[in-house]
């Protein structure tokens, strides 16, 4: 149909499938959309991948909400309600709690693909509004780890460089991440990199498509890069790599660092991780004499018990090679989720405020209370970051939680566990556009916009800050979030704090939220967005460019120097022995996003993966007597689940993957364990045991 209609109007927006945020035009017909096109934009040039192309497929799906719906009690089916009816029940039973059982006994749990705009307002409603401080996003499932161990280290929790530095590297080292399938477009950045002669060592339990074409590949055991990176940095010591001066004079901490890791001896972290000597050797080498430098990661380190360490440990590398600040140098997280970086930077994060201020920081707290017209000690402090506010709803002392645009019984590890605790709730309301799982088990359910239908800004995984246009009205009776928020913020009675005609109006406000705070956005415009090709936070002043580069002259703490710390190996939570001999680890497809809500309603991305699989190697199957594409049974402490074998040269043989975007019995988050990082709460996706059954076994 797309290709074969002449569109009226094309309207310049950005995909919404993954960080990097590609530049698309929407094709609009009769107020309908029929299309997309890739847009030249700085950071795609011109490129979409599969999931950009259609992602527009689920703006007029059959399954979208159309109207709210709501329960007649527990155990009846949703029905279709006005949204009188909906929001005068919400605000009533939500008051009834809060008299009974206090003013935190709501949470509110947010997604991070929404654009700024909304996930500005998520945070203030939450805090401003109910006045509870149970609000956090589903980015602490995500990257949480990586924001927390940049902030620690550099002060800035943002990926330091543009991805148009990537081709100025003379070396890549990519660790734990799939990037050719979850980040495609980003390739073109690697590809150019390659053509300019730089080398490429990638450290994944798996050889990836990426790591398929690498001079170095180092297959690690799940959990375990620690002892890698570790060992990389001794022997950069003992070849005499250390760009001494730069260790001096920016950073502290070095010497602690410097006598941790001699005893990671190669033999050692061949030992620990699987990757032999040899290798580990050889990647000391080839990115210890390159520079500049580059070292990317994401969710293969980040989703884990040792995840902030796992990036503090990254991050040593490239101080100690004195690359961070340079052009072509450094060491960069690639943020996964759509707005997953400009969605931790608004406020909707337990510990943080907008900006990044922080809610433990009386200053901050001040500013932020006089931006929202609150008295100070209204303001609430920290909550419980997402899996505790599931441990809180499982014992009672949450009663009632908004989610929006979050797919918990997906995307949770453990998710038997989470759908008691939802289910353990007097009041659950999904704000989505389609019925996810989540939403299936709400007692009212609001109907929202997906993102072609919506104006505002997002933020992409180089902290570009980008504008989203609106092409389409949301179908029916769906509202825009924000205006939901409206709504009922006016029903409790607050609309003097809460009330906004427009995106416009709500970034008008968040500039002002973010001035001064780390994450500035105070000097960005909606006209200079569009006239620069995008806006790099920190950005003060409207006559300032913008940022695209961090830490050329100074770090983010307020001495300028950043810190080094030195980080010890430890286990993953788990470790194979006899009954559970596997490894297991989770991770993303090219054709799904997330959970899964809105890419397994695409017609064309479903074809391509329309179940979970277990990634097995030929070996390890072998011993067990199973085929390729033989239905087995996957089981760990935590249960089972049947789904097909696939016989996998590429990962190691002792480790097994399974895609995560499936719900209901095709769920892993079934079967992942609950044990989250100790500091920051992200749980670990990445290294728990297993085992394969063939289904005749008893
Ligand atoms: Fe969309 Fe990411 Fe694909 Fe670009 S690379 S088209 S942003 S999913």
């Amino acid at each position: 149909e797309s290709a074969s209609r002449i569109p009226e109007q094309l309207v310049p927006t950005h995909c919404c499938f993954c960080g990097v945020q590609c530049g698309m035009n929407i094709k609009v017909q009769e107020g309908r959309v029929i299309g997309v096109e890739a847009r030249d934009f700085p950071h795609n040039r011109g490129s979409l991948c599969p999931k950009g192309v259609v992602a527009y497929q689920q703006v007029e799906h059959p399954d979208r909400l159309r109207y709210p719906m709501m329960r007649r009690g527990k155990g009846q089916p949703l029905q279709r309600v006005s949204w009188d009816e909906a929001l005068s029940y919400i605000v009533q039973r939500w008051q009834e709690l809060q008299d009974r059982y206090g003013r935190n006994s709501i949470a509110l749990y947010s997604g991070s693909s929404m654009t700024n705009e909304k996930c500005y307002a998520m945070g203030k409603f939450a805090r401003a509004v109910l006045g509870t401080r149970h609000v956090d996003y589903n980015g602490r499932l995500c990257m949480s780890s990586a924001a927390v161990s940049y902030a620690q280290a550099l002060g800035i929790d943002r990926c330091p460089f543009p991805m148009t530095d990537i081709p100025l590297t003379k070396c890549l080292l990519v660790v734990g991440s799939n990037m050719g399938e979850c980040f495609p477009v980003m390739m073109q950045w690697v590809w150019r990199a390659r053509d300019n002669g730089a080398a490429l060592i990638v450290l994944d339990p798996r050889e990836t498509p990426l790591a398929r074409t690498a001079d170095l590949w180092l297959p690690v055991r799940p959990g375990t890069d620690i002892a890698v990176l570790n060992a990389i940095l001794r022997q950069i010591i003992h070849d005499g790599l250390v760009d001494e001066e730069y260790v001096r004079n920016r950073t502290h901490g070095w010497e602690e660092v410097k006598a941790l890791v001699e005893e990671y001896t190669p033999e050692r972290a061949q030992e620990l991780s699987g990757v032999p000597a040899s290798r580990i050797l050889a990647a000391a080498r080839l990115y210890g004499r390159a520079d500049p430098s580059m070292i990317l990661h994401a969710r293969g380190i980040e989703h884990s018990t040792h995840g902030v360490n796992t990036c503090l440990a990254c991050i040593n590398l490239a101080l100690a090679r004195g690359q961070l600040g340079k052009p072509g140098g450094g060491s960069g997280m690639i943020t996964g989720q759509g707005n997953g970086q400009g969605g931790r930077e608004m406020g909707q994060k337990a510990n943080q405020l907008p900006g990044y201020r922080h809610i433990d920081v009386p200053e901050h707290r001040q500013y932020t209370a006089s931006v929202w017209g609150i008295p100070v000690d209204e303001l609430p402090w920290e909550g419980a970051a997402a899996p505790e506010m599931i441990h809180l709803m499982a014992k009672g002392e949450i009663k009632s939680c908004m989610v929006a645009c979050s797919n918990l019984m997906v995307s949770l590890p453990d998710n038997r566990v989470v759908q008691q605790a939802l289910n353990n709730l007097e009041l659950l309301i999904v704000v989505d556009f389609f019925l996810s799982e989540t939403a299936e088990l709400a007692d009212v359910v609001l109907p929202c916009s997906v993102w072609v239908e919506d104006e505002g800004t997002t933020t992409n995984l180089e902290g570009r800050v980008i504008k989203t246009n609106k092409a389409a009205d949301p179908p029916g009776e769906a509202k825009h979030d924000w205006v939901i928020l409206v709504e009922l913020a006016r029903r409790l009675g607050k609309e003097q704090i809460f009330s906004y005609a427009s995106p416009l109006d709500i970034w008008n406000e968040l500039r002002l939220a973010t001035k001064g705070g780390i994450a500035d956005y105070s000097g960005i415009t909606w006209e200079k967005i569009d006239r620069q090709g995008g806006v790099f936070w920190p950005c003060p002043t409207e006559d300032h460019p913008g940022t695209p580069r961090l830490h050329t002259e100074r770090f983010g703490h307020p001495d300028g120097k950043a810190r080094m710390f030195p980080i010890p190996f430890q286990p993953p939570v788990e470790e194979p022995g006899e009954n559970f001999p596997f490894r297991l680890t989770t991770g993303r497809v090219v054709y799904h996003y997330l959970s899964g809500t809105q890419t397994r309603r695409i017609g064309f991305l479903n074809s391509q993966a329309p179940e979970p699989w277990v990634e097995i190697h030929p070996q390890a199957a072998s011993k067990l007597g199973i085929t390729h594409n033989e239905v087995v049974r996957l089981r760990t402490p935590r249960g089972s689940m049947q789904l097909k074998a696939l016989l996998a040269p590429s990962i190691r043989p002792d480790t097994l993957f399974v895609p995560y975007h499936y719900g209901h019995e095709q769920a892993i988050n079934q079967l992942t364990v609950q044990a989250v990082e100790p500091t920051v709460k992200i749980p670990e996706f990445k290294a728990c045991v297993a085992r394969i059954e063939k289904l005749d076994t008893p």
